[in-house]
């Protein structure tokens, strides 16, 4: 069954009334997509199916916006975008529209507190995914300004409820394919690199 690129439907979510995601099927919005990553690469493979990768209003630069965003829209990860924002923001009058990695730092502090890692272990975790020298001391610059060693610590006592003990090598792996999908890191190139 070809997807209809353009197709707007409601969610299909029960009682839910959200804009589905771009070439989510079934349509769902983004609080009810199961799994992002998996919608996002399935999407990227319709939009290279139907020959649409580069071809606006939804190309793959919109739906990898959908995505990061849609990353940051719920839950913990939410709350750290929000404050991360407001700070950012604070006293500022401009649009703001954050580079990738502040998504994926995101994405991995959250990953870090609900897996029980320390903020050391969480250092370590991003400077294993981070491919090259620069990148890994740009993210790790970018930490404390997303969160402190100290909210960070508040926050894994506010979520230990939903805090499922993991090893660090499988936040890591996870981590890993979060860190292509929102850098957009061609695997290729990545290959190559190595
Ligand atoms: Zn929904």
């Amino acid at each position: 069954m070809t997807k209809d690129l353009f197709d707007q439907r409601a969610c299909s979510n029960g009682g839910c009334d959200s804009p589905s995601m771009p070439l989510s099927e079934p349509p769902l919005c983004r609080e009810h997509i199961p799994d992002l990553e998996i919608w996002y690469e399935a999407a990227l493979v319709d939009l290279r199916a139907a020959n649409q990768l580069d071809a606006p209003p939804i190309g793959q630069g919109f739906v990898h916006d959908m995505y990061r965003y849609a990353l940051v829209s719920k839950g913990l990860p939410r709350i750290l975008y929000e404050e991360f924002e407001e700070r950012e923001k604070a006293g500022r009058e401009i649009a703001f529209s954050f580079a990738d990695i502040i998504f994926f730092i995101v994405k991995a502090a959250a990953a870090g507190v609900i897996g029980s890692l320390s903020y050391d272990g969480l250092k370590r975790v991003i400077r294993k995914v981070v491919g090259s020298k620069e990148a890994r001391n740009e993210a790790l610059e970018h930490l404390p300004k997303v969160v402190s060693e100290q909210r960070y610590i508040e926050l894994a006592e506010r979520f230990q409820n939903e805090v499922a003990v993991e090893t660090e090598e499988s936040i890591e792996i996870r981590l890993r394919r979060s860190y292509r999908l929102v850098m957009r890191v061609d695997t290729s190139e990545e290959k190559a690199n190595t």
